[in-house]
């Protein structure tokens, strides 16, 4: 029979790859923790229309890489591609906002997007991210932001660039929408046919077109941040103050857009030049109003990121500040399959007093069983003898015979 296989671009994850996302899953949870965020969990499956309504149909994220099917009860259903529609989902049907109407999530989970697969690009792929709702002021932006900031600094990240711009609000959007499809219009032939069909679509999009010669053109380009609202401008001016007053470096970038639509005011994106095209580490920003997309109430205040949890990985891993994978403390080796409820006694006895403990209690012999010690990283190991004597081996130190006594073997052990 044919061997089967994961489904391409879905990464099955062992060893040291699991151990260290699973790290930097952690290290973000515990920095979320500090500023108030309580872990929420959403299902990987949710109705297509959150994300048509939220995140936007002409996006690439909707329009192009979703994992969407028909259930057998005819119901339209999707992979999230992300979670940001589904926390605000959460918190509409439950109503969470009215007991807490400032509300701190933090998540980590699986995503699902069909792209080209590459290095730092996959189907499934992991996201760590925080949403604040309830809170309009640039403070909460400059909290997030400090936020993203403490996650690569704690992962030893010091060549992250944090780009800072802003998209407007519905007041100075549309006019500043015109411009720049006028402008698009006219500059049609110079440009790429995605960015044509974006003048369309989804034109604020077309700032962030790959293609140089785009770019080149986009150099005239009307500009998002240059045709604020005196109220998004002074929310940017309250985002930029508060970052200086933390001392966070950033870089303001006038042509940053995001690629999901209910983005409203501050944009932000955590940038690398060491994942190659997979430039975006964090991406995140503000989205007032996305809670009305999904039936709440259109006036609560929304802001937050999402961090690509292998991008993280693979950076700590440039870095040096991998987590790897520790050794046992201690490794127990019986003679063939004598003494195993002794053994078994030990190790709970060892367990419970917090040490890692590995066995091998097997029927082998002693040359099967050395060979399994010499590939089982350990510190210390103990062989169980079948006249009941027993014989430790310290890290670093000579195998010595030690008293059978299973209390003197663990004092032993617990004091190392
Ligand atoms: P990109 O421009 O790289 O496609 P994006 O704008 O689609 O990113 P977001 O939707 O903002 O990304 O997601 C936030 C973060 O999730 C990204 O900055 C990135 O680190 C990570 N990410 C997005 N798509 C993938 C993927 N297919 N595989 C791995 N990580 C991803
Ligand atoms: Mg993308």
């Amino acid at each position: 029979m044919a061997s089967l296989r994961s489904v391409k671009g879905m990464n099955d994850l062992f060893g040291v790859e699991a151990l260290s996302l699973g790290a930097v899953e952690s290290l973000a949870r515990n920095l979320a923790k500090r500023w108030g965020a309580e872990e929420v969990r959403t299902p990987v499956l949710e109705k297509l229309d959150l994300f048509v309504r939220s995140v936007g149909e002409a996006t690439d994220v909707v329009g192009k890489e979703m994992y969407a099917f028909e259930d057998k009860d005819g119901s339209q259903l999707c992979l999230r591609p992300e979670a940001t529609a589904s926390v605000a989902r959460m918190l509409v049907q439950h109503g969470i906002l009215r007991d807490h109407p400032r509300f701190r999530a933090f998540y980590a989970g699986p995503m699902f997007r069909r792209e080209r697969p590459q290095k730092g690009r996959y189907r499934q792929f992991h996201q760590v991210g925080v949403e604040f709702f309830g809170e309009p002021e640039p403070s909460a932006d400059v909290e997030v932001i400090a936020l993203a900031a403490a996650i690569l600094d704690a992962l030893g990240l010091d060549d992250v660039v944090v780009e800072l711009g802003s998209v407007g609000c519905p007041e100075c959007r549309p006019s500043y929408r015109e411009q720049l499809v006028a402008f698009l219009r006219q500059e049609a032939d110079q440009l790429c046919e995605l960015c044509n069909q974006r003048t369309e679509t989804n034109p604020l999009r077309c700032l962030d077109c790959k293609s140089a010669s785009c770019q080149a053109v986009y150099g005239d380009a009307p500009l998002p941040l240059d045709h604020l609202c005196d109220a998004c401008d002074q929310h940017q001016a309250g985002v930029e103050k508060g970052l200086d007053r933390l001392g966070l470096d950033y870089r303001v970038n006038k042509r940053l857009v995001r690629g999901l639509d209910y983005y409203r005011r501050t944009v932000f994106e955590c940038t690398t030049q060491k994942l190659g095209a997979q430039s975006a580490v964090i991406a995140g920003g503000r989205y007032d109003g996305l809670l009305g997309s999904v039936g709440g109430d259109e006036g609560v205040a929304a802001v937050g990121f999402a961090a690509g949890t292998e991008r993280l990985q693979l950076l700590a891993r440039e870095a040096g500040t991998e987590a790897g994978l520790s050794p046992a403390d201690v490794a127990i080796v019986t003679d063939r399959n004598q003494g195993v409820d002794e053994a078994l006694v030990l190790m709970q006895g060892l367990r419970a007093s917090g040490l890692v403990v590995v066995a091998d209690l097997s029927d082998r012999g002693r040359k099967a069983k050395t060979k399994w010690l010499g590939r089982t990283t350990h510190r210390h190991s103990l062989f169980l003898e079948a006249d009941g004597s027993a014989r430790l081996r310290l890290q670093g130190m000579e195998t010595q015979a030690v008293h059978p006594e299973i209390a003197a073997i663990l004092q032993v052990l617990s004091s190392n």
